[in-house]
C-alpha cells in the first residue's frame, strides 16, 4: 500500500455517533500522526489547481488542512465559521442538515471579487456544508474552481449537489 493509503487507513469508524445508527468517521488519528498528516496535505495540494489564489475552509478540521496548504502555497485562507464567533460578518447562509438547519458565516474581507478559490474540508457527506460555502464564495464575487476533501461518503450523494464542480477526494467510500 502507498504512504497515502497507510495514512488514510488511520481513519476509524465510530458506530452510533453522534446518534444511534450513524457511523462517524474519526480523522483525529490521521491528524495526530505526523507522517500521515504530511502525506494527506501533499495529496490535497496536488489535487488543487496551481492557479488558485485563495483557500476557503469550514471550522474546525477544515482549518487544520487549509492552514497547512495555505502555508505551502503562500496563499491566504478564508475561515468560514459557525454562527456567533465572528466580530465582522460579511455574509451568512442558512442551510439544511439531515435533521434541522445550520448557519455559516464569512468574515469581512476574506474573499475578494474575481479570486479563484478552492474549498477544503475533511469529509464530504451530504454536501450541504460545501454547497453553502460555495454559495458564500460566489456571493462575494469569487470563482470556485474546485473542492478538495480527504474522505467522501458517496452514499450520501454530496457530489451531485455541487453542480458540476470538480470534487477531488483522497478516498471515496
Ligand atoms: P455534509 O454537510 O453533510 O457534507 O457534512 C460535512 C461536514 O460535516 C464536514 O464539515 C465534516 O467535518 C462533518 N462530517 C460529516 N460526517 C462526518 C464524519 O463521519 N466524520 C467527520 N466529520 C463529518
Amino acid at each position: 500500500r502507498s504512504e497515502l493509503d497507510r495514512a488514510l487507513d488511520l481513519i476509524t469508524e465510530i458506530p452510533d455517533f453522534p446518534e444511534p445508527g450513524v457511523i462517524f468517521r474519526d480523522l483525529t488519528p490521521m491528524f495526530a500522526d505526523g507522517t500521515a498528516f504530511v502525506h494527506v496535505v501533499d495529496a490535497l495540494n496536488e489535487a488543487i489547481s496551481d492557479d488558485v489564489d485563495r483557500l476557503v475552509a469550514v471550522e474546525a478540521r477544515g482549518f487544520v488542512l487549509a492552514a497547512a496548504l495555505g502555508y505551502a502555497r503562500r496563499i491566504g485562507v478564508a475561515l468560514v465559521r459557525k454562527p456567533g464567533k465572528l466580530p465582522n460578518v460579511a455574509d451568512r447562509i442558512d442551510y439544511q442538515l439531515e435533521y434541522g438547519t445550520a448557519t455559516l458565516e464569512l468574515p469581512v474581507g476574506s474573499v475578494k471579487p474575481g479570486e479563484r478559490v478552492a474549498v477544503v474540508d475533511d469529509v464530504l457527506a451530504t454536501g450541504g456544508t460545501v454547497a453553502a460555502s460555495v454559495e458564500l464564495i460566489r456571493r462575494a464575487g469569487a470563482d470556485v474552481t474546485g473542492i478538495a476533501v480527504v474522505l467522501e461518503l458517496a452514499a450520501l450523494g454530496g457530489r451531485s449537489r455541487l453542480d458540476a464542480l470538480p470534487v477531488h477526494a483522497l478516498r471515496t467510500i
